[in-house]
């Protein structure tokens, strides 16, 4: 079936993620109208969704925009805290929202799997690794954060941050006898993109509400 095409916008335009977003989403046919990053706002029309990668001090400035065109959101940006999760259950009473620390499929498919098994394993020691670029700003990273709430226990996290390398994810479980190391790698940002696409695409006919990707995933896009 054809893909209808959308309208888009994108939060941290010049950003590394914007970028990616702005080349996957022109390639498969979708209109740019809407760039804004920290030297401003640009609007040619109205946009059916915005796509968020920069900081959680745009927050504000990102839901105004979804107000002002009625536009459903995907925010993939990280360090949000309590605060900026009310904002958005809050703009989910109004559009559709999508939200993920990660919008990799492989990475979602492994917080299933932990928040399934990791109960079975309660008694082995649980540590969780996170490599990033050496540009990231935030750590633990927010991925770590959504692995170790799955798994379902504060366990520690450690974080590396190496050259260029997009992200690499491993939850290391270990009891006296044996080690289970579960690990996802991201070898290049256009996975992000990829899903943030596919978010996009289930967020401008959804209903509104705050959706996770994985409801994305459950829904077949
Ligand atoms: P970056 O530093 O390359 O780009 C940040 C962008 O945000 C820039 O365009 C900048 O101008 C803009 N920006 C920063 N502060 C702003 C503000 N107050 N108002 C408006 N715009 C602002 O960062 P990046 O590597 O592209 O990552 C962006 C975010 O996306 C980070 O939070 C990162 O952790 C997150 N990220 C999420 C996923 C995912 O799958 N959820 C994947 C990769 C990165």
């Amino acid at each position: 079936m054809a893909v209808k095409a959308i309208k888009y916008g994108v939060v941290g335009y010049s950003g590394r993620m914007g970028q990616e977003v702005a080349k996957l989403f022109d390639r498969s046919g979708h209109e740019l109208v809407l760039t804004s990053d920290l030297a401003g706002t640009e609007c040619k029309a109205k946009p059916d969704v915005l796509v968020d990668f920069s900081s959680h001090a745009a927050l504000a400035g990102t839901i105004e925009l979804c107000g002002v065109h009625k536009a459903a959101l995907v925010i993939g940006t990280t360090a949000l805290g309590e605060e900026h999760f009310a904002r958005l259950r809050d703009l989910g009473k109004e559009t559709a929202v999508v939200q993920s620390f990660n919008f990799a499929t492989g990475v979602n498919v492994l917080k299933m799997i932990l928040r399934e098994y990791a109960p079975l394993l309660s008694d082995w020691d649980l540590e969780i690794e996170e490599t990033h670029h050496n540009k990231k700003k935030d750590a633990p990273s927010g991925t770590a954060i959504l692995l170790r709430d799955a798994a379902g226990r504060n366990c520690p996290t450690h974080s590396l941050r190496l050259g260029g390398v997009p992200g690499d994810h491993t939850a290391h479980f270990a009891n006296d006898g044996e080690v289970l190391s579960l690990t996802h790698r991201a070898l290049s940002r256009n996975v992000f993109a990829l899903g943030a696409l596919r978010a996009a695409l289930f967020a401008a006919h959804a209903q509104k509400g705050l959706y996770t990707f994985e409801d994305v995933l459950k829904h077949g896009m």
